[in-house]
């Protein structure tokens, strides 16, 4: 959809920091000239590239970011100089974990099911003028921003579950001391586990310091076997999904909102324990 709204010049920029991004750049060529303007594939993903001086041209749509990479656990702590030109972002695993200026952006986009409610629900936040008809020819009605902009996200039946349960989320968010406090909370999370891992003897974060996400935190022992024999061990003694990616392999501990300081809490204190029995 953002190609097909967006890329009226049919040339847009694109930083690739994973795979959602070297999707959305895939997903970008069907339409135009994609350009990669930056890209930590060299070092498997695990930075956020410099993006203070981009090679972006007076003739790109937009600059494309995944704010926050799922499977790599990195995440901008600076947005890029985008040279005056629209930034989208794709925030689908750091929605609301904390206050974002949406003043910066042209297009905020997050599936919900990583921070917000179930799977089959996107958000869209875009900037007013670039809601128009002045789309790419044989663009779907369907596929249009100012279609459901018009339509109160109604010109079709929503997914209407999903969006009752984003509500409710949403409820509870503010009832809970809102964005500032949800941010706190999680960089409170985060640091339980960063900082075990910055002293563990074992365990090693695998992302650069500068670039890490308060999402997703990805480590590993250094070996397969040992990695193997953790997550089994965990899985036994009740922690879930904590294999990493199939693509990079190790562990990945996704802290999403949902899940509370005391679960990290017993991770570590987990991770510890394993330590200690596996000490070599
Ligand atoms: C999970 C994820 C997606 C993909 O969401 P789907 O709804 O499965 O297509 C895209 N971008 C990011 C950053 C994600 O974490």
């Amino acid at each position: 959809m953002v190609p097909m709204n967006l890329m009226k010049n049919r040339k847009a920029g694109y930083i690739l920091t994973g795979q959602w991004a070297k999707k959305a750049f895939a997903e970008a060529k069907i339409y135009g000239e994609a350009v990669e303007l930056a890209s930590s594939a060299d070092k498997t993903f695990t930075y956020i590239p410099d993006c203070s001086d981009l090679p972006i041209t007076e003739d790109m749509d937009y600059v494309y970011i995944c704010e926050n990479n799922t499977i790599y656990g990195t995440k901008y702590h600076q947005l890029p100089d985008t040279k005056g030109k629209i930034l989208v972002s794709d925030q689908s695993s750091c929605f609301l974990s904390e206050p974002v200026d949406v003043t910066k952006y042209g297009i905020i986009y997050a599936g919900v099911q990583k921070n917000v409610g179930p799977a089959g629900t996107v958000i869209v936040i875009i900037r007013e003028d670039l809601i128009s008809d002045d789309v790419l020819p044989g663009t779907p009605t369907m596929l249009k921003y100012k279609t459901h902009a018009d339509n109160d996200s109604l010109y079709n039946t929503p997914p209407c579950y999903g969006i009752y349960i984003c509500g409710k989320v949403f409820k509870w968010l503010l009832k809970t001391g809102g964005l500032e406090k949800r941010k706190e909370i999680n960089e409170a999370k985060a640091k339980i586990l960063y900082d075990f891992l910055d002293q563990s003897k074992l365990f090693k974060g695998t992302v650069e310091k500068d670039s890490r996400s308060m999402m997703n935190v990805p480590f590993v022992t250094g070996d397969k076997e040992l990695d193997a024999k953790f997550i089994e061990e965990a899985k036994a003694a009740g922690f879930e999904n904590l294999k990493g990616h199939r693509t990079v392999g190790g562990m990945r501990a996704s802290i999403y909102n949902a899940m509370p300081t005391e679960g990290v809490e017993k991770l570590v204190a987990f991770m510890k324990k394993f330590e200690e029995e596996n000490a070599r």
